[in-house]
Order: structure tokens, then C-alpha cells, then sequence
């Protein structure tokens, strides 16, 4: 099975070219993001939990992630080809469970893909995103507490990655298609 991690900052385009990739590979794809977001609609435990830290712009607690990924990857079908993760890892120590949990299923990320883009280039989509999104989070401030929070905390699961000698850079700004050009010739040579 493949198993790749889409990395990047906030407005980095993960969930765009994400769809892309479950399009033409058949992959799962687990957002945590989009997990989080469904569960405050819901209404849920960890719906409520995880509200006061996303409008923060803070990450929610490693446990309260790695417990729901764990959940998660138990759902996962045999039919699926692989999985994409986007969102997730977002600490160092959240790569090291993804590992271990992979390892216990005798699989491992074959794939952390980080999208660069540039800080100036970030906040126009984010903010242009804000008029539509309808995100509790895409406010100027939390905008720039998440750039923040990426750069301190989440940024050095890229080391982590380079030492396991899976991490490729797809450094383009551009048009959706042409960037995922690239992306697929990644993906095609692994
Ligand atoms: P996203 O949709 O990926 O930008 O995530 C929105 C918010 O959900 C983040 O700003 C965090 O508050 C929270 N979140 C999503 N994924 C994670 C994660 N892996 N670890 C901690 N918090 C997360």
C-alpha cells in the first residue's frame, strides 16, 4: 500500500492537490482538518475540545490527534490502495506515532511530499480563502498565529522525514495542474 504525507504550511494547497492525487491514485484520504471540522459540526467530545485551540489558531493536543488517527487507520479497507495524509503530522512527535502505529500494520510512509510557497504568497491565499471559507479560523490574527504555530512547531517534522530519506520538495507556484505535473512524476518514480 502507499502511504504518503502531503506537508506543507497553511494555504500550501495540501487539500487541493491532495484531491488530485486520491483522484489518479485511488489513495484514502485522512484530513485532520476537515476530521476536526466535521466533529465541532457534530457537535461531538472532541468536537468541543478541539474548537477552543483551532479558533486560537493553536494545535490541538498530540493525544487527542494520535488517538483519533489510530481510530482512523483501523477503518482503513483492504480494497484501498494506499492513504494520504494531509494535516497530520504536525509535531515531531506525531510523526514518530505515525511510524510506530504504520510499523505495527507492517507498512511505512513511502512519500512526504512538502509543498513550499511563500510567506507573502500564503497570507493572499489565506486571506482571499477567508472570504469564502466561512473558517472560524481564517481571521487576519489566527492566520498569522497558524503561520506562527507551522513555522515553531510544525516545520521540523521536515528533519525527521529527510532522515527517514522519504522527503521530496515540490517548490512551484503556479497553475494547480502544472504543479501537480510534478507531483505526479514523484509519485510515478518511487
Ligand atoms: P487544517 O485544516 O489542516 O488547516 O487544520 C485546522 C486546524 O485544526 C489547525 O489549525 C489545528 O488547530 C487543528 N489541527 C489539524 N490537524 C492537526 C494536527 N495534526 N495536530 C494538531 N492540530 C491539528
Amino acid at each position: 500500500m502507499l502511504y504518503i504525507v502531503i506537508f506543507g504550511p497553511p494555504g500550501s494547497g495540501k487539500g487541493t492537490q491532495s484531491e488530485k492525487i486520491i483522484e489518479k491514485y485511488g489513495l484514502t484520504h485522512i484530513a485532520t482538518g476537515d476530521i476536526l471540522r466535521n466533529e465541532i459540526k457534530n457537535g461531538t467530545n472532541l468536537g468541543n475540545t478541539a474548537k477552543e485551540f483551532i479558533d486560537k489558531g493553536q494545535l490541538v493536543p498530540d493525544e487527542t490527534i494520535i488517538r483519533m488517527i489510530e481510530n482512523k487507520i483501523a477503518e482503513i479497507k483492504n480494497q484501498t490502495k494506499g492513504v494520504i495524509f494531509d494535516g497530520f503530522p504536525r509535531t515531531v512527535d506525531q510523526a514518530i506515532a505515525l511510524k510506530d502505529m504504520l510499523a505495527d500494520r507492517n507498512e511505512k510512509i513511502k512519500l512526504m511530499l512538502y509543498l513550499e510557497v511563500p510567506r507573502d504568497e500564503l497570507i493572499r491565499r489565506l486571506s482571499k480563502r477567508a472570504e469564502t471559507s466561512g473558517r472560524t479560523d481564517d481571521t487576519p490574527e489566527t492566520i498569522e498565529n497558524r503561520l506562527k504555530v507551522y513555522e515553531d512547531i510544525t516545520s521540523p517534522v521536515m528533519e525527521f522525514y529527510k532522515q527517514e530519506g522519504t522527503f521530496r520538495c515540490v517548490s512551484k507556484i503556479g497553475a494547480i495542474d502544472e504543479i501537480f505535473i510534478d507531483i505526479e512524476k514523484i509519485i510515478d518514480n518511487l
